[in-house]
């Protein structure tokens, strides 16, 4: 029995043509192909065996040289409002976490992009990690397979947001992979709007998504009003700077009744004055935009505060009143650590923040094992 398995084998890797493909290169038709897909994302079985509707001798030797990986989900932590984060271990024993957001009437999944993130935003504990790796694009599709499939979504409409671990954008042709895996109608058929893709404003990459065919929608972390500010809050700003980013964001292309999402992370003290809401508002003048404010999810090793709510308040109040829509981010999971921000694993190699988060028991139990 062959062991050898050519790299395309593992078929959680691939899009619907590549595993029609791959089907088709062990003797069977294509729709053989689109039928395992379908096993796959649509129905959330891996087992070939399973895979009825094939018939007996192809399921031996698609169990013979093919796989379909997928991570396995190594602690589910239910929050005292419903919001759930699952620690997943990876095939080479790195860890990422995703978190489902239950709510009416929406149901969220909350995914990781990459294995602790380059970006380093001074308020962000997954940027204490630094960046361990990107993320394959079956990784990243598959955990929206297994949270859906967990949470029995699968067949509703849910929503996903590239919004865990990473910076999307900086693992880019993975990041497009996923969505054209999970937005297929004989797959999961998510609709691209039903996605979200979070970014610091990777320009490059953010130019190449405006000419995306299949475009999410976008949501862009701005968190200050000035270079001064922005380049010590998002250290990539320094070499994208906020004139540049504001401009590709007017000109990134819109379908009707879209917006582009700021987020904005408020912290105390900081950037969350008056002066800083009028001139956010004038920043975003003319872009179809809407804000969505984030008070800061507090933490050890961080070292900002969260704004008093009358604070966050009279903040939005200022944005309203120069007629942007605007919402407050209210944060879910904050107990077990799975709000915005708040994901931190451990990697193999360990930075100092990393060290700092294991010091103060920040990590999972999978991580604080070596301590
Ligand atoms: N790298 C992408 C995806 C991460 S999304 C991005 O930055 O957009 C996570 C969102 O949560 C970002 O807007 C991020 O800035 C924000 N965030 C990070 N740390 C936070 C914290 N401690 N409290 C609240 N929001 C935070």
């Amino acid at each position: 029995m062959s062991t050898i398995q050519p790299p395309d084998s593992d078929l959680s890797e691939l899009d619907r043509a590549e595993v029609e493909a791959a089907v088709m290169d062990q003797g069977a038709r294509r729709f053989h192909g689109t039928q395992v897909f379908q096993w796959i994302w649509a129905r959330g079985v891996t087992d070939f065996a399973a895979m009825t509707d094939l018939a007996q001798p192809l399921r031996a030797t698609l169990a013979e040289r093919c796989r379909v990986s997928a991570p396995t989900i190594e602690t589910r932590q239910v929050s005292a409002d419903g919001t759930t984060k699952f620690l997943l271990r990876l095939a080479d024993g790195r860890h990422i976490e995703a978190v489902y957001i239950p709510d009416t009437p929406a149901q969220t999944f909350c995914v990781s992009t990459q294995v602790g993130c380059a970006m380093n935003c001074a308020f962000c504990l997954t940027g204490k990690m630094g960046l361990v790796r990107n993320l394959t694009p079956g990784e990243i599709a598959t955990q929206v397979r297994l949270i859906a499939h967990e949470t029995r979504l699968a067949n509703t409409a849910f929503n996903v947001v590239l919004m865990g671990m990473g910076e999307p954008l900086h693992n880019y042709d993975a990041t497009m992979k996923a969505i054209r895996i999970l937005t297929d109608a004989k797959g999961l058929a998510m609709h691209p709007k039903r996605i979200t893709l979070s970014t610091v404003g990777v320009l490059p990459g953010l130019e190449k998504l405006a000419n995306e065919p299949l475009m999410p929608n976008l949501a862009v972390s701005l968190h200050a009003t000035t270079n001064e500010q922005r380049d010590r809050l998002v250290p990539v700003n320094r070499k994208y700077t906020l004139e540049d980013l504001i401009d590709a964001c007017r000109r990134f292309p819109l379908a009707k009744r879209r917006r582009i999402m700021f987020e904005y992370v408020l912290l105390a003290g900081v950037n969350d004055t008056p002066e800083d809401a009028h001139r956010l508002a004038r920043l975003l003048g003319g872009i179809k935009a809407k804000v969505n404010l984030l008070p800061l999810n507090e933490a050890p090793g961080i070292a900002f505060t969260r704004p008093a709510d009358d604070r966050v308040n009279a903040f939005a109040q200022i944005l309203v009143d120069h007629g942007l829509v605007v919402t407050v981010r209210r944060s879910r999971g904050r107990d077990i650590r799975a709000a915005c921000g708040q994901l931190i694993v451990d990697g193999q190699r360990r930075s100092p923040g990393q060290t700092l988060a294991a010091a103060l028991r920040l990590e999972p139990s999978a991580g604080n094992a070596r301590l």
